[in-house]
């Protein structure tokens, strides 16, 4: 339960737009009626490629699988696009399978495909919806869901998690790269176009003829709104902010009949959201009339209050009506089947759950659909990374690039010599971001982006083929000295977990390109800085140090959109001027409570005045440390506290800090990483509010692999009635909440 919504009659109410036909009403009467206990419980579990096979979802009668965090088909999440469809055939094949007598209601596969299809080799990847939050483009944001869902059908899937339609309020959460905007009017005018654009308008039936797959509006609600910007935290914020500006983009999206909802893992006012029966049964279903399904995200049911990942009826109670429980399945199967048996479940709420995912199940036409490689699109692989949806994604990189300082010198001219310098500057995958053929979007090549284009690429083409040279130089050094210079800069991929900062200041382990800008400067070579970012940062520093400031932000797979507009004619003039405008406010400092630096809207054009330059001050950032923590086994759920030696030289034992459990409660975290162990330890499932900590299966950790550390503090984990763990937090830069 948990309460909390005092009005809500003050909620906009909605009329669902989406009509189940009467037939398919009947025939889901029909179908619930000859269903037993078990076949229902089975629709309401969702279960993850890591560990689940086809026999399971017969065995089940699961209702949906997923793929997601780092597991993909197979066991390899960079498995060809054929093997993705190979299994889905394998999966739907089982789910139908009547050999036991069962009704055989066909599984739905969901994916992440937040920016395209992204988690496949070869798709387009578009710029992530920080990006698309800059164009103020309705209509190409529908396109571009077109175009996402249709890339999606190739390979088998019937869902993404997608839109997310976060609000974030701070940028130093890690995921703010995956909402829109700040702002709740912009976020609230893309959502419609996005949900349309994935599943077709609200009228479609039978979405599995056409290229369309269910949208999910995520993560409700204020994922955004959290306190400090802590991913999975808690939002302390008043009914009113919940409501206008966490609320707003989801009466769009249930106007345009969005079919799934995913749960936030955040909380409001202490309330776990997957266990908020007022949010997720008063307001989201009565109040604003959502007639599609309600998912809980990743193990999210296991942080509720008195629950664990095994167990769990009060998600289900709140209005949760499939549980997303990768490796939890089968205790979270067994236990809401034990209490439905025991009469601990009343069968209403079980019926309205299983009706609402049958009813989505009806509308995509699945209850009759052929298996999936014989549906429409299926295995045209030529449509991943078609040309028309690159094109697309090149306009949309053109569109989403804010222009923050322009001193004169873009346009450049193409017939010249460029540099291009950057360690960012020829990386698809640094320029794709999180959620990108990895769950991190770490460890990837160029050569795993089959027909992508990096920021070097595109700039090379488009001076060569104008007459000019273009040199490709990471650290600033050139053979023969060019007459302009694109340094491209700033973050690296990073997704859930890791993206957390302390501070909106650029890690200072990304600041060694401040020192390249300030050299070619001082030799009389004009600069563009180039930044590459999932949110504004404080870079003041490069601010300064350049003649022109581009902000890039994550461009995906199309980076010849960057040359487009950076690049002039041979006349001299722009062939495509700046139309981005930020989505956020610019900060002045690492701090955004000392105000913006450049406000929302901000964004100059070609036809802007050249700007005269004020030097920025600049502010010591303070860093503490951006600390990954490792684990080396389970720790119990016990009352715990952390012990951090910061040794100052590696391996002394000296400053010994103790954090006491209840510190680390709710606000503070640790923040735990496994982007070193590519196999075993998958996800972390984290609940320092409830002090708890599972690893699943986990790895020795080598510390040498881990080369970026620029400081070590070693520490310890003390368990209560338990042993002591130890580990090493790696930091380079950032800072470490947890400390
Ligand atoms: C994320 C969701 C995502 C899900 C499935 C979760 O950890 O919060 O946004 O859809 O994983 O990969």
């Amino acid at each position: 339960g948990g309460s909390g919504i005092a009005h809500p009659q003050d909620w906009p109410a909605y009329d669902y737009p989406v009509q189940t036909p009467p037939q398919d009403e009947a025939r889901i009467a029909d179908l619930l009626a000859r269903m037993t206990l078990e076949e229902k419980i089975g629709q309401l579990v969702q279960a993850d490629l890591c560990c689940v096979t086809p026999d399971d979802v017969r065995d089940y009668n699961l209702g949906s699988v997923l793929n997601g965090g780092n597991s993909g088909p197979y066991g390899n999440d960079l498995a060809p696009a054929s093997d993705w469809l190979r299994l889905a055939d394998e999966f739907y094949t089982a789910s139908v399978d009547r050999s036991d007598g069962g009704v055989g209601i066909p599984v739905i596969w969901g994916t992440d495909a937040v920016h395209g299809h992204a988690n496949i080799i070869g798709a387009t990847v578009f710029p992530h919806n920080i990006g698309l939050g800059a164009m103020r483009d309705v209509e190409l944001i529908e396109r571009i869901g077109a175009a996402t869902a249709a890339e999606v059908r190739v390979t088998g899937q019937e869902w993404t998690f997608a839109p997310t339609v976060a609000v974030p309020q701070d940028f130093r959460w890690g995921r703010a790269y995956e909402g829109y905007s700040s702002n709740p009017a912009l976020v609230a005018s893309y959502v419609g176009a996005m949900v349309r654009g994935l599943q077709g308008p609200p009228g479609n039936q039978d979405l599995l003829a056409g290229p369309h797959v269910l949208a999910s509006t995520k993560h409700f609600l204020a994922d955004g709104g959290t306190d400090n910007g802590t991913d999975q935290g808690d939002s302390s914020i008043d009914e009113t902010e919940l409501r206008e500006i966490h609320g707003a983009p989801y009466g769009p999206a249930i106007a345009e009949g969005v079919s799934t909802v995913m749960a936030s893992f955040s909380s409001w006012q202490g309330v776990k959201m997957t266990g908020n029966e007022s949010l997720l049964t008063g307001v989201l279903k009565d109040r604003m009339d959502f007639g599609g399904f309600t998912v809980s995200d990743w193990n999210a049911h296991g942080q509720v209050a008195g629950c664990t990942n095994e167990s769990c009826p009060q998600a289900l109670l709140a209005g949760i009506d499939m549980y997303m429980a990768p490796d939890s399945w089968r205790p979270i199967y067994n236990d809401l089947l034990t209490r439905a048996h025991a009469g601990e479940l009343p069968m209403a709420r079980i019926d309205d759950a299983v009706s609402r995912i049958l009813r989505v199940k009806a509308r995509l036409g699945l209850l009759d659909a052929p298996r999936p490689s014989q549906r429409y699109l299926s295995g045209q692989y030529d449509v991943l990374g078609a040309p028309e949806h690159r094109a697309l994604a090149r306009e949309a990189v053109r569109k989403s690039m804010v222009l923050l300082r322009n001193d004169g010198v873009l346009p450049l001219a193409p017939g010249g010599r460029l540099l291009v310098a950057g360690e960012g500057a020829d990386d698809i995958a640094r320029q794709s971001g999180g959620w990108t053929l990895s769950w991190q979007g770490t460890g990837l090549t160029n050569d795993l982006f089959p027909g992508a284009t990096s920021i070097w690429a595109g700039l090379q083409h488009g001076v060569e083929s104008a007459g000019g040279s273009a040199e490709l130089s990471p650290d600033g050094s050139f053979t023969q000295r060019p007459d302009a210079a694109v340094v491209v800069f700033g973050e690296r991929p990073y997704a859930e977990f890791q993206g957390d900062r302390a501070t909106l200041a650029l890690d200072s382990d990304l600041t060694g390109p401040y020192a390249t800008m300030q050299r070619l400067r001082e030799q009389g070579i004009p600069v563009v800085a180039l930044m590459i970012t999932g949110r504004p940062l404080y870079v003041n520093e490069a601010l300064n140090s350049a003649d022109a400031f581009v902000v890039a932000w994550l461009p995906g797979s199309e980076g010849a959109g960057v040359a487009d507009v950076l690049l002039g004619d041979s006349a001299g003039n722009a062939r495509f001027d700046f139309t981005g405008k930020l989505p956020a406010a610019w900060p002045r400092t690492p701090d955004m409570a000392d105000g913006a630096l450049f406000d929302f809207g901000y964004g100059l054009t070609y036809a802007s005045a050249p700007t005269a330059w004020e030097t920025l001050p600049l502010v010591a950032t303070g860093e503490v440390g951006d600390s990954r923590v490792w684990f080396s086994e389970g720790v119990p759920a016990a009352a715990w506290s952390l012990h951090i030696a910061d040794p100052g030289q590696p391996g002394s034992q000296t400053r010994i800090t103790t954090v006491p459990a209840e510190a680390l409660d709710g606000r503070a975290r640790i923040t735990a990483v496994n982007h070193v162990v590519q196999e075993g330890a998958r996800r972390f499932d984290i609940a320092s509010g409830e002090a708890a900590i599972s690893v699943s299966t986990f790895e020795p950790i080598d510390i040498t692999r881990e080369t970026n550390a620029d400081i070590m503090l070693l520490f310890t984990v003390k368990v209560d009635r338990a042993a002591e763990w130890s580990g090493i937090a790696m930091t380079s830069g950032g800072t470490n909440r947890a400390v």
